[in-house]
């Protein structure tokens, strides 16, 4: 038998969790390496070298962001948060420490396998996954040549004010990644956000989304989740 299936650490202290979501990861023929504590987690982690983290941030022995910090010290490992709804400050924490997603309890098979996928098809391609040689990125139908500043959808060019191009390329570039607010103001506007530059960010977005004919409730270029920030679809 050929061993060249995904390592996969997943780190959860609760055994009922850890398991369901081991046994997802395997039949989806993921080899799964597991961890309840942090602790273990960074040794298993050395060991490995696994290609792919799955980290609940409630640990008994440290918090999870421990093990982020740890890994994000010298390697781009993916890492997808588990996090509880009630937890979302703890959600954006992560994902500006460097976490490349986070699925909210409970969450099911499909949902979870997917940010897999993503997370490591993006770390296959690093940063950019429609990108094409010649500085140009191409997704089902959304063409943007970076030199020229021009979005196309299906042929058709998107006319965009130059911020509005600005977020559209930045999430082109981090395909696949949910970005946060604060990491999109601040690649955007620089420095920190406040309350005012959601809004102007928030504002921008619903003209993109306008512009790329976006309907709520389909499956469109661009997502938002509430109160975290946006990601653009693969
Ligand atoms: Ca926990």
């Amino acid at each position: 038998m050929i061993q060249n299936k995904y390592k996969i650490l997943l780190v959860e202290d609760e055994s009922n969790i850890r398991n369901l979501v081991a046994t997802m990861l395997e039949a989806a023929n993921y080899q799964t390496i597991l961890a309840g504590t942090c602790s273990e987690a960074k040794s298993l982690y050395t060991s490995y070298l696994p290609d792919l983290v799955i980290l609940d941030l409630g640990l008994p022995d440290m918090d999870g962001m421990n093990l982020l910090d740890f890994i994000r010290r010298d390697a781009l490992t993916p890492i997808i948060v588990l996090s509880a709804r009630t937890n979302e400050a703890d959600k954006i924490a992560a994902l500006d420490k460097g976490a490349n997603d986070y699925v909210t309890k409970p969450f099911g098979a499909g949902e979870l396998l997917a940010r897999v996928r993503a997370a490591l098809r993006n770390a296959r391609f690093s940063t950019s996954v429609g990108r094409v040689s010649d500085g140009r990125f191409e997704l089902n139908g959304l063409e943007i040549d970076y030199d020229a500043r021009r979005v196309f959808v299906k042929g058709e060019e998107i006319k965009l004010t130059q911020t509005e191009y600005n977020i559209v390329a930045l999430l082109s570039e981090n395909c696949g990644k949910m970005m946060t607010y604060a990491a999109i103001i601040k690649a955007i506007w620089g420095g920190v956000s406040q309350e005012g530059s959601v809004k102007k960010l928030q504002v921008n977005m619903a003209n993109i989304r306008k512009k790329f004919g976006d309907k709520p409730g389909e499956q469109n270029y661009f997502v938002n989740e509430l109160g975290v920030g946006y990601r653009m679809n693969e």
